[in-house]
C-alpha cells in the first residue's frame, strides 16, 4: 500500500465535526450523477453521489477508512470510514465487461487507507477504448444513513487527493429509521413461478440468476420449501435443491424490487439452451457408436454379470486394459488454528482465491481458443463459484474465530457439500463434485499439498469415487488408459472431459469399485458398459488383441488417410472436416481431410465480450487457409442463435429460441454483423480457397438477398473473382425448396443436426431424446433424397456436415442417395475414406432407395448393419 503525505493546504480527511469530508479521488471535471451515462448510477440505485470525467489514471482514497470489497475485477472498491458511511468508487462504465483488463489494484481488501492513498491504477486508453465511458462514479452507498449536505464548488477541475468533493453528515437515527422504511414499505415484490429448466435450479441457471439480479436496488431471494438462498450466492441457490418442474418464490426488497424479481422470473422460466457442459456429448460434436454398442450414458445391459465384472455407465466409448490405480486425493488437511491474525489469514484466502481465479480464466481461454465448449463452461462456473457470498462468508466467519484460512475453506466447502448431497437431484448432487474441486484448487493455492504418490504405473486405469475436472486437465495422458468412478453420472463434468480425451470411460459403478483390489489388472469395457477385473490370462489376451486390432485399424486407415476416397466401382467421395479452430484445422490436415466442409465460426469468437472487427474476422480465416495447404475452406458465416450462445450478443429472450431468431435471421436485426464477417471472408487470399456458407437459410428470397450483399460488398473490395455461396439445407422447407436454393446457390450443404431437429420435432440438445432423435429416420432420408434431386436439377453438388456424415453405418446411404462429399470430425476422416472404400455405389443405390420405403430408423440401422457391417 502506498501513502501518500496529506497535502498541507486541506484539512485532515473525516475531521470537520460531525461531518465527513470526502476528497476528490480522481484528477478531472466533476459530472453530476444524473448526467452520467449509465441508468444504474443516474437514477442514484447504488446511492447519492457525484462522477468525475478522469485525466488521470489513478484513483485514490477520498477519505480514511477500511477497504471493504475490492472487485475481482480491479474496476471498483468500497471504503468505510470509520463512521460507517460507506463510499463505493467505481471507475467506468461497464467495466466489469473488461475483466481486470487495464486495471491495476494497488490494496488488498481488508487494508486500512488513509485520505490520498493510491487505490486503484488504470489504463485510461485500454478502457476507454473497450467501455462506453470512462466516467466514474463516487456513491454512498448507504445514502439512508449518511446524507450529502456539500458538493465540490470546483466542479470544473477537480484534483485527487485535494479538491474537497463531499461532505457528508450522519441522518438521524429517525431520519435514517424513515429512509429505510421508505425504501422498504414502498418496495416489497413476490413471484412465483415455476422452473423450466431441464434439471431444475443447477449451475448454469443459478449463474445466470445472479447476473439477472445484478444492478438492481433490491434484495432478492428465492425461496424454496422451507429453505431460502440470496440470488448472489449460487452455491445457496443449488442447495435449495430445486428440480425441473417445481414452483419457488422470488422475493425482493428495495427500490427496485419489482423489477428486480421480474428479471430473476424471467431467467428462471427461460428455456434452457447453451448448457452443454451438463449434457451428454450433442450431435454437433459426436462420438459415432459402435454397432451393437451401449452407447454413452446407456446402462449396460451386462447387469446380469459374469463373475468378477462389475457394471457401470458408458461416459466414454473404447476398451482398454490396465492395473487399477486409486485417484482419490488422500485429503488434503489444513491445521485447524491459525498461525496468524485472523485479517491476514483473511488476506491468505483472498490471495489463493484470486490465484485460482486467474488460473481458471487462463483455462477457460485455452479451452475456448481450441473450441472445447463444455470445458470452458465448466470452468466458468468454477469460477462464479469461487466468489460465491455463502462459501465466503462462511469462510470468513471462520477465520474470525481463529482457524487458519485452509481449515475454514474447506469447512465451508464441506458444509454446503453435505446440503448438497442431501438433495434429492441427481444434477444437483453432481454439482458437489464441482465444490470439491475448488475446494483443492484453493487448498492447493494455499500451499498444502497432499502427499500422496502420484506416480502412475503404466497402463494405469484410474478409480475414484468422482473425478474433479481439475484432476482430469492434469493428467499424465500417456500412462492412463481409462476412467473408472463410483459415482457421477454421463452428464458429469468428468464424463464430458473424458470424451474430449478420447479415454474410455465408466461412471455410477458404485462401491463395488472399491472393493476391488489396488493394482489389480482390470478389463475396461466402457462400450459395453463392464469392467472385469482379476480376468483370466485368456481374457486379458482377449481384450488385448481386441484393443490391437482396433489400434492396427485405426493405423491402417491413418496410413492410407491421405489418399482420396473412393468406392470400388471408383465412384469419388470427398471427405473433409468439420473445425472450429486452427488447431483443428491442423488435425484435419494431418488426418488427411481433402477440405474444410464446415467452419463453424461462432465458437472461434465466442467467450469475447466484444463482436469481432473485419480484420479480426479475416486474419483469423487467413491463418487458418494457410494451414490448409492448398485445400479449399468452406466457412459458415455467425450461426448463433438457440444451443449457441456467444458472450458479446445477448438476444432477447425467446420463447421458442430453436425456432427464433437464429442463423442467417439474424442479420435482420444485426446487418453489421454478418457485413463486418463477409468482408473478413472476401479478404482471404488466395481468393478462390474459400466457400461462404449461410446457415439456416428457408426458402430463395433470404439467400437472393444475402447473395447480393455479398455481391456488393466483393465490388466494394474490387474483387473480380466470383465467390461461391452455398446453402446448408437444416430445415425441411429447405430440403423441398432444394431445387429453387440450387438455382442460386453453388453447392448445398446439408446440416442433419438441425434438419433431424427440425423433421422430427426432438430437441437436440434434449438427453432424453438423444437415442431416438436419429438422423437416419426415414423422414430424413427422403429430405436428403429431396435435396440430392433439387441440386441435380441445377447441376450443383450436395455435402452432408451434420454428424451422420461421421456415422459409418450412414455413410452407405448417403453416398447411395448421391451426396458426394463427407465433412466430418478431423480425427474421423480416416475411418470414413476407408468406410467408403469398402463400398460398391451401385450397391449403395440400390440400397439407399430401399431405406427410404422402411418405417423407422432402428430399421434402416439393422438393414445398414446388415448390408455393410462394422469392423
Ligand atoms: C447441423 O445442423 O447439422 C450443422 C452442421 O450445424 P450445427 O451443428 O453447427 O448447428
Ligand atoms: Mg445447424
Amino acid at each position: 500500500m502506498s501513502h501518500t503525505a496529506s497535502p498541507a493546504n486541506r484539512q485532515p480527511a473525516n475531521e470537520l465535526a460531525g461531518h465527513i469530508v470526502l476528497f476528490a479521488p480522481l484528477t478531472g471535471p466533476a459530472v453530476l450523477l444524473a448526467d452520467v451515462p449509465d441508468p444504474v448510477f443516474s437514477g442514484g440505485m447504488f446511492g447519492d453521489g457525484i462522477a468525475v470525467d478522469p485525466l488521470e489514471g489513478k484513483l485514490v482514497a477520498p477519505c480514511d477508512g477500511v477497504i471493504t470489497h475490492i472487485a475481482r475485477t480491479g474496476h471498483a472498491v468500497t471504503i468505510v470510514t470509520a463512521e460507517g458511511a460507506e463510499v463505493l468508487l467505481h471507475i467506468g462504465i461497464d467495466t466489469v465487461a473488461l475483466n481486470g483488463k487495464g486495471f491495476a489494484p494497488m490494496i488488498e481488501s481488508g487494508a486500512q487507507v488513509r485520505a490520498g492513498d493510491v487505490l486503484i491504477e488504470f489504463d485510461q486508453d485500454i478502457i476507454a477504448r473497450a467501455a462506453p465511458s470512462l466516467v466514474s462514479v463516487i456513491a454512498i452507498a448507504n445514502s439512508e444513513a449518511f446524507e450529502i449536505v456539500e458538493r465540490t464548488s470546483n466542479a470544473g477541475k477537480l484534483k485527487a487527493g485535494e479538491t474537497q468533493l463531499l461532505v457528508l453528515r450522519a441522518r438521524t437515527a429517525a431520519a435514517a429509521q424513515a429512509a429505510r422504511e421508505a425504501s422498504a414499505v414502498t418496495d416489497e415484490a413476490r413471484r412465483q413461478v415455476t422452473l423450466t429448466h431441464a434439471g431444475g435450479l443447477h449451475a448454469r441457471p443459478a449463474a445466470r440468476v445472479r447476473e439477472a439480479a445484478r444492478g438492481f436496488d433490491a434484495r432478492v431471494e428465492v425461496r424454496y420449501a422451507g429453505r431460502k438462498a440470496p440470488v448472489e450466492s449460487v452455491v445457496g441457490l443449488l442447495g435449495l435443491g430445486a428440480g425441473e418442474g417445481t414452483t419457488v418464490e422470488i422475493v425482493g426488497l428495495g427500490a427496485q424490487a419489482a423489477a428486480a424479481v421480474e428479471a430473476v422470473a424471467n431467467e428462471l422460466t427461460r428455456e434452457a439452451h447453451g448448457e452443454n457442459e451438463e449434457k451428454p456429448a450433442r450431435q454437433s460434436s459426436p462420438a459415432p457408436q459402435a454397432a451393437g454398442s451401449a452407447g454413452i450414458g446407456a446402462v449396460s445391459n451386462a447387469t446380469m454379470l459374469v463373475p468378477n465384472t462389475v457394471a457401470g455407465v458408458c461416459a466414454a466409448p473404447g476398451v482398454a486394459v490396465g492395473k487399477l490405480v486409486r485417484w482419490d486425493d488422500a485429503e488434503i488437511v489444513p491445521p485447524q488454528q491459525a498461525d496468524g491474525t485472523p485479517a491476514s489469514e483473511s488476506r491468505r484466502l483472498d490471495k489463493a482465491i484470486a490465484a485460482v481465479d486467474a488460473e481458471l480464466n487462463t483455462t477457460v481461454r485455452d479451452a475456448s481458443q481450441r473450441g472445447a465448449v463444455g470445458a470452458a463452461g465448466i470452468f466458468t462456473v468454477h469460477r462464479v463459484l469461487l466468489e460465491d457470498p455463502t462459501l465466503v462468508d462462511a469462510a470468513r466467519d471462520l477465520i474470525s474465530l481463529g482457524k487458519s484460512a485452509g481449515f475454514a475453506w474447506r469447512e465451508a466447502i464441506r458444509s454446503q457439500i453435505a446440503i448438497l448431497s442431501n438433495v434429492d437431484d441427481a444434477l444437483l448432487a453432481e454439482r458437489a463434485a464441482d465444490l470439491r474441486d475448488i475446494s483443492k484448487r484453493v487448498l492447493r493455492a494455499l500451499g498444502y499439498a497432499n502427499t500422496a504418490a502420484r506416480a502412475l504405473p503404466d497402463e494405469a486405469v484410474l478409480a475414484a469415487d468422482e473425478f474433479t475436472p481439475s484432476d482430469l486437465a492434469s493428467l499424465d495422458r500417456t500412462r492412463v488408459t481409462a476412467l473408472v468412478m463410483a459415482r457421477g453420472g454421463a452428464t458429469s463434468h468428468a464424463a464430458i472431459i473424458a470424451r474430449q480425451l478420447g479415454l474410455p470411460a465408466l461412471v455410477a459403478m458404485g462401491d463395488a469399485l472399491h472393493r476391488i483390489a489396488e493394482e489389480s489388472q482390470v478389463i475396461v469395457d466402457a462400450t459395453n458398459g463392464r469392467l472385469e477385473y482379476a480376468p483370466s490370462p485368456r481374457d486379458v489376451e482377449r481384450a488385448r488383441n481386441e484393443c490391437r486390432r482396433l489400434a492396427g485399424v485405426r493405423e491402417t486407415n491413418r496410413r492410407a488417410s491421405h489418399q482420396v476416397a473412393a468406392t470400388r466401382d471408383g465412384h469419388g467421395v470427398e471427405v473433409a472436416s468439420n473445425i472450429a479452430t486452427l488447431d483443428d484445422a491442423k488435425t484435419a490436415v494431418d488426418n488427411g481431410a481433402d477440405a474444410i466442409g464446415l467452419l463453424r465460426t461462432e465458437l472461434l469468437f465466442i467467450h469475447r465480450q466484444s463482436a469481432p472487427s473485419v480484420d479480426e474476422h479475416r486474419q483469423s480465416y487467413q491463418a487458418i487457409v494457410d494451414a490448409l495447404a492448398g485445400r479449399t475452406a468452406i466457412i459458415r458465416t455467425l450461426d448463433v442463435g438457440a444451443d449457441k450462445e456467444v458472450d458479446y450478443l445477448t438476444l432477447p429472450p425467446e420463447p421458442n429460441p430453436a425456432l427464433g431468431l437464429r442463423g442467417i435471421r439474424l442479420a435482420q436485426v444485426r446487418p453489421d454483423l454478418l457485413d463486418d464477417q463477409l468482408r473478413g471472408l472476401l479478404a482471404v487470399q488466395p481468393v478462390n480457397a474459400v466457400r461462404i456458407l449461410l446457415p439456416m437459410v428457408t426458402d430463395a428470397g433470404e439467400l437472393v438477398r444475402v447473395r447480393r450483399r455479398i455481391d456488393e460488398l466483393a465490388r466494394e473490395a474490387r474483387r473480380s473473382a466470383p465467390v461461391e455461396v452455398g446453402v446448408m439445407i437444416e430445415v425441411p422447407s429447405a430440403a423441398l425448396l432444394a431445387d429453387q436454393l440450387a438455382q442460386h446457390a453453388d453447392f448445398l450443404s446439408i446440416g442433419t443436426n438441425d434438419l433431424t431437429q427440425y423433421t422430427l420435432a426432438m430437441d437436440r440438445c434434449q438427453p432424453e431424446l438423444a437415442a431416438q432423435a436419429d438422423g437416419l429416420h426415414p423422414a430424413v432420408l427422403r429430405l436428403v433424397d429431396a435435396t440430392v434431386r433439387g441440386a441435380r436439377k441445377h447441376g450443383k453438388w450436395v455435402g452432408v456436415c451434420g454428424a451422420l456424415a461421421g456415422d459409418p453405418l450412414a455413410v452407405p446411404l448417403l453416398v447411395g442417395l448421391g451426396v458426394t462429399e463427407l465433412s466430418v470430425d478431423p480425427v474421423s476422416v480416416p475411418a470414413i475414406k476407408a468406410r467408403v472404400r469398402n463400398l460398391d455405389y451401385q450397391q449403395c443405390r440400390q440400397r439407399a432407395q430401399d431405406a427410404l420405403t422402411l418405417d423407422s430408423a432402428q430399421a434402416v440401422r439393422t438393414a445398414s448393419r446388415q448390408h455393410w457391417p462394422l469392423d
